[in-house]
């Protein structure tokens, strides 16, 4: 497949975000078709390690978006493991925004309730 065609599965260009443009595949198990967004993550300093293999615990999150679905979704998980889950984007903003209430109030920045 040159890099300017798109598998037969995929019915249109792939989002801005997809970092995987080049690589559908006409081949790719249906389960695997999939756009998916580049990776970001947070060290973990005060979470029990989920191996003692001495690698930094980490909370890895990235877009991920099967061809059917809708809109994208937020892989949030632990390390390499499938321990986390997706979120929507609604679900994502709605955390966002607790957390940083939640900062706001760890900081004494804002009383809280
Ligand atoms: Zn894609």
């Amino acid at each position: 497949m040159s890099a300017t065609r798109r598998p037969y599965w995929l019915p249109g260009n792939c989002p801005p975000w997809c970092l995987l443009v080049t690589e559908h595949r006409d081949d790719d198990h249906p389960e695997d078709r999939s756009h998916a967004g580049r990776d970001a993550s947070v060290t973990l300093t005060a979470a029990d390690p989920l191996d003692l293999d001495g690698e930094p615990e980490e909370m890895r999150l990235y877009l991920l978006q099967h061809y059917r679905e809708c809109e994208p979704r937020i892989w949030l998980g632990r390390n390499d493991t499938d321990r986390g889950g997706h979120l929507t984007l609604d679900e994502a903003e709605a955390l966002a925004a607790e957390l940083r209430r939640l900062v706001k109030v760890g900081r004494g920045e804002d009383a809280g309730e």
